[in-house]
C-alpha cells in the first residue's frame, strides 16, 4: 500500500472511531493533513473549536501563528504534515487523558510509519510526551533527539506563545533550526543508508 493510500486509511478509520469516549462529542475528527512524503511533521496536541468544527488541524489563531513561523522558514503549510497525538476534540479543550492517548497513538504511529518524515516537530507536552515521557519542554526544547532512528525535536506549543509572548522569540528562535536539521538528517529508518554516502550528523545533537 502507498504511503498515500495508508493515510487516507487511517483518516478513513478515525472518522468512525469509537475507541474512547471522545467520539461522543466530536463534530468532526481531525486526522491530520499534509503530503505523504513530507520531509517534516508537526505534532500538535488535539483539535479546539475551530478543529473540530472543520476537520483539519491548526485551522485557529494557534494555527494562524503556525503559518506565520512557517513562512519565517520559507515553508509553506502544504510543505509538511500536520495532525495530532488526539485526534477528537477533548470537550473544552481540556488536556487529554491517559486512555485518549492511549487510543489513539495507533493512528499517530502508523502516520509516521507511512510518511517516514525526516524530523518530527513535537508541539507542546502532550506530544512530547509521546516520545520522551516526563521529559520537560522547557529544558530540552530545540534540542534534536534520535529516537527509534528518526529525528525529533521539541517545541512549544505555538498556543503557548500567544498566551505567554515572552516565548515568542524562543519558539522563532526553535523554528529557525529546522531547514539545517532537515538538510543534515540523515537516512530515516525505511531508507537504508547509501553506502558511498558519509555518515555527516549535527554535532549539537543530543542522542537518546
Ligand atoms: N492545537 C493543537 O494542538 N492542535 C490543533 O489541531 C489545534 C490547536
Amino acid at each position: 500500500m502507498s504511503a498515500a493510500d495508508e493515510l487516507q486509511k487511517v483518516a478513513d478509520e478515525v472518522s468512525v472511531c469509537t475507541l474512547c469516549t471522545l467520539h461522543h462529542s466530536r463534530k468532526l475528527a481531525v486526522p491530520g493533513e499534509g503530503p505523504a512524503n513530507a520531509d517534516i511533521m508537526f505534532i500538535g496536541e488535539g483539535p479546539g473549536f475551530h478543529e473540530n468544527e472543520q476537520g483539519r488541524p491548526f485551522v485557529g489563531a494557534a494555527g494562524k501563528f503556525l503559518d506565520e513561523l512557517l513562512a519565517k522558514i520559507n515553508l509553506k503549510r502544504s510543505d509538511v504534515f500536520i495532525g495530532n497525538v488526539v485526534k477528537c476534540r477533548p470537550p473544552g479543550n481540556r488536556d487529554p487523558l491517559p486512555d485518549e492517548l492511549g487510543s489513539c497513538s495507533g493512528y499517530l504511529e502508523r502516520q509516521i510509519t507511512a510518511i517516514n518524515p525526516k524530523v518530527i516537530v513535537t508541539l507542546g507536552r502532550f506530544s512530547l510526551a509521546h516520545f520522551v515521557p516526563n521529559a520537560k519542554i522547557g529544558e530540552i526544547h530545540g534540542q534534536a533527539m534520535r529516537i527509534k532512528g528518526r529525528l525529533v525535536v521539541a517545541m512549544y506549543h505555538p498556543a503557548a506563545g500567544l498566551h505567554q509572548r515572552s516565548l515568542m522569540g524562543t519558539i522563532e528562535q526553535d523554528f529557525r533550526m529546522l531547514p539545517e536539521l532537515i538538510s543534515k538528517a540523515g537516512p530515516t529508518p525505511e531508507q537504508p543508508e547509501p553506502a558511498s554516502v558519509e555518515k555527516n550528523e549535527p554535532k549539537q545533537l543530543t542522542f537518546f
